[in-house]
């Protein structure tokens, strides 16, 4: 998403807290991910009457609740494709996803390829800790086989799958990786997509000390390694070798960014203007010029 068109202010970070109190769990790292996003927020200057946070459902998804933006708290797993129709609708909004790696890669993990492929001009924040933290401790996709759960009593049967390598697959222009015990790092990577015109996807581990006992916050800290300071952001073969883990470490930093990629809602204003500009262009012209 990139915030360059719109109107810039000027508000100490605490501004962007709402009156809502959080009521996440003590000691839960989605405080630091919170703190990094007013941060975030504060250092791009984006104007909170211009800005619509999107959530689907879970702890991570009361995220819009806590901060001062319009917001859609929506249906499980559909947060990105309501996001989507959001910034189609009002390109001149940022609009900024926030949910967890259960809503966004199990119920809702038919819409992430195509947020990235479609470069659909947003942020997506992944508060990635591997449960489901607010139904009382489910496996997820990104839970280790040893996580003991209440659907895995034994451990998993599966390895889990990797956001970052399969966010850059997909296409995305933009792909980050933070932890929550590093709110300086997330607010710099999330004001870096906040500011990047197209699809940013940030990936931050978040520890839940009420239902994943394994990955703790000294478990992450030791996880993640920064990326050294001569990857070349714009090599996609060498983000993925960093994405894909080959020293056992999760990179922490701006794996990938690609500039001048045409975003959907501009794809879009292509179409509409071949119509003549008309604004409310008739939908059976547009697929019809997708008819060979
Ligand atoms: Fe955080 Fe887990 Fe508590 Fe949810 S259940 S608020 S993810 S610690
Ligand atoms: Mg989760």
């Amino acid at each position: 998403m990139s915030t360059a068109a719109l109107n810039k202010v000027q508000m100490p970070f605490k501004d962007y807290k709402s009156e809502v109190p959080v009521v996440w769990c003590p000691g839960c790292g989605h405080h630091g991910i919170l703190n990094g996003l007013y941060r975030a927020l504060a250092d791009a200057g984006v104007d909170p009457t211009c800005l619509v946070n999107v959530s689907g459902i879970g702890c991570s998804s009361r995220t819009p609740y806590f901060v001062k933006s319009y917001k859609m708290h929506t249906l499980h797993g559909r947060a990105g494709a309501v996001a989507t129709g959001v910034q189609l609708a009002r390109p001149d909004l940022a609009v900024v996803v926030t949910g967890g790696d259960g809503d966004g890669f199990s119920i809702g993990g038919g819409h992430m390829p195509h947020m990235a492929r479609k470069n659909v001009n947003l942020t997506y924040i992944l508060y990635d800790n591997g449960i489901y933290g607010l139904t009382k401790g489910q496996y997820s996709p990104t839970s280790r086989p040893e996580l003991k759960a209440y659907t895995t009593p034994y451990g998993g049967p599966d390895e889990p799958m990797n956001p970052c390598l399969y966010m850059l697959t997909y296409g995305a222009t933009f792909v980050a990786q933070a932890f929550a015990g590093k709110p300086k790092i997330c607010a710099d990577l999330i004001k870096q997509a906040l500011e990047h015109k197209g699809f940013s996807y940030v990936n931050i581990f978040s520890q839940c000390p009420s239902f994943n006992k394994i990955d703790t916050i000294e478990f992450y800290r030791d996880l993640v390694e920064e990326i050294p300071a001569g990857h070349d952001v714009t090599d996609i073969g060498a983000a993925m070798a960093l994405a894909r883990r080959p020293n056992g470490k999760a990179p922490m930093g701006l794996l990938y960014k690609e500039e001048g990629k045409p975003t959907l809602d501009e794809k879009m204003a292509g179409l509409v203007q071949k119509l003549g500009g008309h604004p409310d262009y008739d939908m059976k012209k547009v697929i019809n010029l997708f008819r060979p």
